[in-house]
């Protein structure tokens, strides 16, 4: 059968091809539910760094962390090694993406704090054991960042409401408000994203 969009093969039993499945079911739940279309990327930098300093209270331990709670939980349950094979990493990725602020978002989120707390030597091997700096601001921080981040985006709910927020639009990406494109650019923007080696870089594939 083909997609009665753009007549793309599809392969199962799909009604539409992927782009079109976004546009007509993903991209419509998404404005219901309250999602943002858009969102602008670049004050992202600055909306981090004036959250810095609670930032660096989940650092240092000294407030609690779903995340990191989360995160640890696994460490335990499977053993470091296990923990950190490429399929235990790509499907603790799915759980911990940023929501609506999607792969764009989790790229950018993810070079800032890099800046802010890797960069710099503030997060340092003893704070972020058992995982390394690296793995800690991807798998705890970046996703702690984007709570917070939907959490102002919604007016100050708690972070709690934020993170069902959070799961709840993992397939929805808000578009970029300086740089509007269609579903299908940003599709396909995301996707050579995540074929490229600085993806596998990022999600730590090779750092074995
Ligand atoms: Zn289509």
């Amino acid at each position: 059968s083909h997609c009665p969009f753009c007549t793309e093969n599809l392969p199962n039993r799909e009604t539409f091809c992927e782009i079109h499945y976004m546009e007509t079911t993903i991209v419509p739940d998404g404005i219901r539910k309250g999602y943002p279309m858009e969102i602008n990327f670049e004050l992202i930098e600055s909306r981090i760094i004036q959250m810095k300093d609670e930032l660096l209270n989940i650092i240092y331990k000294k407030t609690s962390s779903y995340f990191r709670n989360f995160v640890f939980e696994i460490c335990n349950i499977l053993g470091q090694i296990k923990a950190n094979t490429p399929m235990a990493i790509m499907e603790r990725f799915e759980t911990l993406k940023p929501g609506y602020y999607g792969t764009r978002g989790m790229s950018i989120i993810t070079e800032i704090l890099n800046s802010l707390f890797l960069y710099t030597h503030i997060l340092t091997n003893e704070l972020s054991y058992p995982k390394s700096p690296v793995d800690y601001i991807l798998e705890i921080m970046v996703p702690e960042t984007a709570l917070h981040l939907i959490s102002q985006d919604k007016g100050g709910i708690t972070l709690e409401e934020a993170r069902k927020i959070m799961e709840d639009s993992s397939t929805f990406e808000s578009r970029d408000r300086k740089n509007v494109n269609s579903v299908r650019d940003q599709d396909q923007q995301s996707r050579k994203y995540k074929q490229s080696e600085s993806w596998d870089r990022r999600i730590g594939i090779n750092d074995q």
